[in-house]
This record gives C-alpha cells, structure tokens and sequence, in this order.
C-alpha cells in the first residue's frame, strides 16, 4: 500500500475508534477534525462551556468550543480579527458546527449583562433560523442542507463583548425553486409558507426587526414563485397563450401591479432595434424560459434582500473608535464542500473552484508559511512535499486563458453559441494542461462523455462536469421586461429589491455581470478577507450516507480525508512546532521561573538566556533555536511553563 494510503487508513482507523465512544473531536495540531455522530451529544451545555472557557486548548480534551475559545483569545488578548473555517461535504455537520460557535460565544461574552449586548446576541441567533428557513432545503444527503455559503463577521468592542455582525452569502441554488432531483424539496420556506409560514420563523423576523409590511411581502414574494409554478403557456397558431389566465389576475394581485403588465412581461419582450421599440412576442419555448427565469431570480432577489436587512439591522452601530478602542473580528465561514456527483455542472463547477481557493489558502498560511517561517529562522527542517494546487486556481480564474474567461468569451458573443462550442473553445486553449482534459481516460472511461464534459484534476480528485447549460446559467439572464414590472410595482418593499428596472429598455447598455465572474470576484474577495485574520479550522467528515449513529464506513473516510488535505496538515503539524515566541518575550513572561534569569540575567543575548531557563527547567529536548524566536514543539511544555509561573 502506498505511503499515504496507508496514513490515511490509519488516521480514519482513529477518528473510527474515537467515534465508537462518542469522542467526535479530535486535534490535528489547531485544526478540530469533527465527525458528525448523528445523535444528540450531551455535550454543549453550560457545564461544558464552563470546561472550556478561557482555557488552553490542549488542557481539556478536543471540543469546538476550546477552537472557538483559541479564536476568541487570540482576538481579545493581541487584538487580531480571526476567522474560523468550516468545511466538509453536504451533511458533515457544518452549519450545527457553526451554531456552536455562535452559542459559545454568545454564553461566554456580556458578563456584565449589558442590555445592548444581549439585544445583538439574540439578533446574531435568530439570524440563523430566518436564513435557514430560506436558504435550507432537504435534499438526499441532508435533511437540513444549506443551499448557500455563509461567511459571518461577528464584531467585538475592546472589552470582547458582541456589538454586531455582517453577513456575506455566496451562490445560492436558485435552480431548486423551479426543479427538485427525486427525493429532494424546494426551500423550508415554501412549505413554512404554505402551512400559514410557522410561528417561529414570522416571529424570528419579527424580532430582528422586520416590519410587517415586509413580512407581508416575503409571503407574497413565495406565493407569486408557487403560482408561476402552474402557469402554463400553450399556443395557437402563432400566437403564445397563456392556459390558465386566471392566474395572471392572482399575479397581478400579489405583485402589486395591473394584470395586464403581468401577461405582457410573460408573453412579449420589448426590443431596441436602432431607434425603434418594439414589443416582441416570445416563442412557447421563451415564454417558458422566462417564466422560470423570472420565478429563480426573485428568489434570489428575496433572499439577498432578506441578508441585506438582517444586516441593516445587526450592523455595529454608534461604536465610536477614538472613545470605545479598536473593534474586532471573528469571522465564521460555513461554506459546501467539495463535490462530485454522478452529473457534474456548473453549480458543482463553482463549487469546486471555491474549495480550491481555500484549499490554497489553507496552503498559503499553514503549509508555506510555516515552513518559510523555519527556514527565515534558521531551524533544520525537513521538506514536506505537498501538492500545491495553484495551478488549478490559475486553470479556472486566470484572466483572459482561465475557464471562466473563455466561458464569459463564449457568452459574448453576440451570435448563438452553444454549449459545444464553449466546450470546444476550452479544448483548444486547454489542450495543453495538465490537469485538463476532455479525452476518454480509456475506451470504458464511463465518467467522460465525449463531446459533451470536460474532466479537471482537482486537489481532491478527478471530476468530470458536462457543460450542458453552462452558457445559459453563465448568462442567467432575466428579461429586461420582468425587471421593469418589479420595478413597477406598487408595493414599495417589491420596487426596491428591483433597482435596474428603473432603467429604460433605450436606457440599458451595459450587460450585467455573468455568473462565473461575478462568483469569482465573490471568492476573490473571500480569501482576502480570511488571509486577513488569524485562521481556525474546523473540518467536518460524514460518517456514512444513512444518517446513522451506529455506521463508521472506512472507505468514505479515507476519501474525506484525502480531499480535506489532513495528512499534509498532519505532517506539517508533526514536523512543526506548536508555539513559537520572540526571545525577549518568552524571557518577559518567564523569567520568574529560574534563577539564572530573575530578577536579571548577566548572559550575553537573551537568546543565551531563554537556553539557560529552559535547560534549567529540563525542556531543552523540546525546542528549538531559531534567529529571534524560540520554538517549542509540544503545548505540554507551555502549560508546565504556565504552571511555574502561576506558583512562583
Ligand atoms: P450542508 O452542506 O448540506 O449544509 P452541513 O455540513 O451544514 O451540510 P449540518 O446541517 O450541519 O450539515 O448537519 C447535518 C445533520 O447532522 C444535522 O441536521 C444533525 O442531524 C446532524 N448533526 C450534525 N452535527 C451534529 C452534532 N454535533 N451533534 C448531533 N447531530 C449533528
Ligand atoms: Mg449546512
């Protein structure tokens, strides 16, 4: 068996004998591996967050809450934004991860009960339901799956308690409103909204401050997706008809707007030709198109819409930095994992390519930096090969020659190009690359379809994406016409989610972003923000696909594994060093301990003296000398260190 096959067999081997006794935390170096045990665990309430606050993490065995402690120390005590980032497949456990979080740091900030701390807290929870309610679908891997990536700022005044957050939302999956795979729902909400929308989502939103001409609007919003769901066209002799026309009149109702601005959006749509307008009558097939166009998009809409108010409403506000100090972060990023499924497109595409940015960032802080920061230091340090996966960032993003340009290329063109085409296009620009390819591995290669998918060699493995509506969804266009009805509308919370439907059809040049950009600029975005805080990881792994408690299956394991990258993260954990301090500091805050070095030292450099202090204390086998810093390699050392200390 290979090297690393064998490391992780063995590593799975650990996390499987941990599961069995209800362990399902476990420690590589600072990244908290969690298997979702499928069972309520007796352990998140406030004995246990007592246990772990403000504790150090290897003091008390491996929990979230000790990573979400580390996370708000390192905040509180050096004044650092630090993120915390969840990974794992659909149905790891990673939303529940975060909840914990939030919860932790809720119960262990305010001690002083502050009446304005507590009102961000319970804003900052109650956040939660409502973006589940809408966010959140069953599908046939999780009963409660995030349909959306969720990065969450959570700000902290200079005593360390909540005064307020941000959220971020990535590519939701809007094509669920209009079809479900078998066995699968639409969003909560449809269902919430049909049995009268349950009492605690309406009071979730009442609570955050929702008014009730808003709440009213959010019901209309789901109504108007249901009933655009049982319009149908039908056509006679040219001319497109709409079947059941009695729902035009309910459309008109719960839009706001005249019937007869709702039949002419649905069936024609107005055309500049030269300095002519004129109104276009849409094909069956258009007509159709439009109608689900138009039923995704003002989902999204309400659903960014809803982001933006929750954020109105938690955004930090009369926090003054000259009078309260600095204002920090924690930031939770819950976000899907990677994805290969039997048919692969572009959702799954995007998806991907995200796991690959962090994956790079986890690379970039973890693995590089680590070892540059040895090699600065002057400490012997053996190298770790690891796979560095920016070529395939570069292989998707990269401007002018990335997937994503020649998709944007492809959706440019003003002639009709169809899927093939972009598929061939990428063949030519691509044939070269090593981790691209559209040939058939062999002649049963059952997973590439020839002239139809594309394969890349992701970090994680290889998956093979059919570029069947790629075009379209890059596009992801919506008819101008619908814009201006939406805008049109009197209901004022309707008009303002439509801005661009001000515009006139004369008036409208510039294209709107396509999809692919305007998820790449989102993820660019993203990695900036998090290589700009002090990470924590959390990666979640799936024990098995029935949701059972009992069922630890090896193979599914490994595979997580291997695309979470923990043996690379193990490997450098093993060779590396749990903490590291500047000489004159560690001496600052140890000196105490040791004769040769208290009250002062008369050796030549304080390097010589961190030595002799550590040589006293027999932890010479332990660490390791660099240019400015001493290195220690276990945590045990510290605490002992702490220990002494605290008795001197
Ligand atoms: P998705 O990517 O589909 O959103 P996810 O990783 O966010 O998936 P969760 O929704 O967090 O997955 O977890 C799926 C289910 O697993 C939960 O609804 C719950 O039943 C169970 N689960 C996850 N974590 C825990 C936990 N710590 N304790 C008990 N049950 C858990
Ligand atoms: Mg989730």
């Amino acid at each position: 068996m290979h090297e690393c096959e064998y490391s992780r067999s063995m590593m799975c081997l650990s996390f499987c004998c941990r599961f069995e006794k209800g362990r399902i935390y476990t420690y590589i170096g600072e990244v908290v591996v969690s298997v979702n045990p499928y069972r309520a665990m007796n352990i998140y309430g406030r004995d246990t967050i007592e246990q772990y606050k403000g504790r150090e993490l290897y003091e008390r065995p491996p929990h979230l809450f000790a990573i979400a402690d580390a996370a708000y120390k390192a905040m509180k005590r050096r004044n650092k934004d630090t993120c915390i980032v969840i990974s794992g497949e659909s149905g790891a456990g990673k939303t529940e991860a975060s909840k914990y979080i939030m919860q932790y740091i809720a119960a262990i900030t305010n001690p002083s009960q502050r009446a304005e701390v507590e009102r961000v807290k319970n804003m900052l929870l109650k956040s939660n339901c409502v973006l589940e309610a809408f966010g959140n679908a069953k599908t046939n891997r999780n009963d409660n799956s995030s349909r959306f990536g969720k990065y969450m700022d959570i700000n902290f005044d200079f005593k360390g308690d909540p005064i307020g957050g941000h959220i971020n939302n990535y590519l939701l999956e809007k094509s669920r409103v209009i079809f479900q795979q078998e066995g699968e729902r639409s969003f909560h909400s449809f269902y919430q909204v049909s049995e009268g929308l349950t009492a605690a989502v309406t009071d979730a939103m009442k609570v955050i401050g929702f008014t009730t001409e808003e709440i009213q609007t959010v019901y209309k919003i789901l109504a108007t997706i249901l009933h655009l769901g049982n319009l149908k066209f039908g056509s006679d002799g040219d001319v497109t008809l709409i079947e059941n026309s009695k729902l035009v009149s309910i459309l008109g109702d719960l839009l706001s707007t005249k019937d007869e601005n709702v039949e002419k959006a649905l069936l024609y749509r107005t055309v500049a030709t030269g300095r002519d307008v004129i109104d276009k009558q849409h094909t069956h097939q258009e007509a159709s198109y439009g109608r689900d166009a138009l039923a995704k998009a003002i989902y999204e809409r309400l659903f960014c819409w809803i982001v933006g108010r929750i954020n109105d409403i938690i955004e930090v506000k009369n926090y003054d930095v000259r009078v309260h100090g600095k204002n920090t972060v924690i930031g939770v990023l819950d976000i899907y994992g990677f994805e290969i499924f039997q048919n692969n497109s572009f959702e799954q595409f995007c998806i991907n390519y995200c796991n690959e940015k962090l994956q790079q960032l986890f690379i970039q802080l973890v693995l590089k930096q680590e070892q540059e920061e040895y090699q600065r230091e002057g400490i012997p340090w053996k190298h770790i090969d690891y796979f560095n996966n920016q070529i395939i960032v570069d292989l998707v993003e990269q401007q002018h020659k990335g997937i994503f340009a020649v998709l944007d290329e492809a959706c440019m063109n003003v002639g009709k190009v169809t899927d093939e085409m972009f598929l061939q296009a990428l063949n030519g620009k691509l044939v070269k690359h090593a981790h691209y390819t559209s040939r058939k591995l062999s002649p049963t290669d059952k997973n590439l379809e020839f002239d139809r998918d594309f394969r890349i060699r992701h970090y994680a493995g290889d998956v093979a994406y059919s570029v069947v509506g790629f075009i379209d969804k890059n596009k992801d266009t919506l008819f101008q016409d619908f814009k201006r009805l939406l805008y049109n509308s009197s209901n004022p919370v309707l008009k303002a989610m439509w801005p661009e439907g001000k515009l006139r059809i004369t008036e409208v040049t510039k294209r709107p972003l396509t999809a692919a950009t305007l998820f790449k600029n989102s993820m660019i975005s993203l990695v900036e923000n998090l290589a700009s805080k002090e990470p924590y990881y959390v990666r979640c792994i799936k024990p098995n696909e029935v949701k059972s408690p009992l069922l630890f299956e090896h193979e599914r394991c490994k595979h997580q594994v291997e695309y979470l990258g923990l043996l690379e993260n193990v490997r450098v954990r093993r060779a590396g060093f749990a903490n590291r301090q500047i000489y004159p500091r560690f001496l600052q805050r140890y000196k105490m301990i040791s004769e040769f070095t208290w009250p002062n030292h008369d050796l030549p450099s304080d390097k010589e003296a961190v030595k002799r202090l550590l040589q006293s204390c027999g932890f010479e086998h332990d660490v390791a000398y660099g240019k400015t810093k001493v290195f220690i390699r276990t945590p045990r050392t510290i605490f002992s260190l702490e220990e002494q200390r605290a008795e001197m």
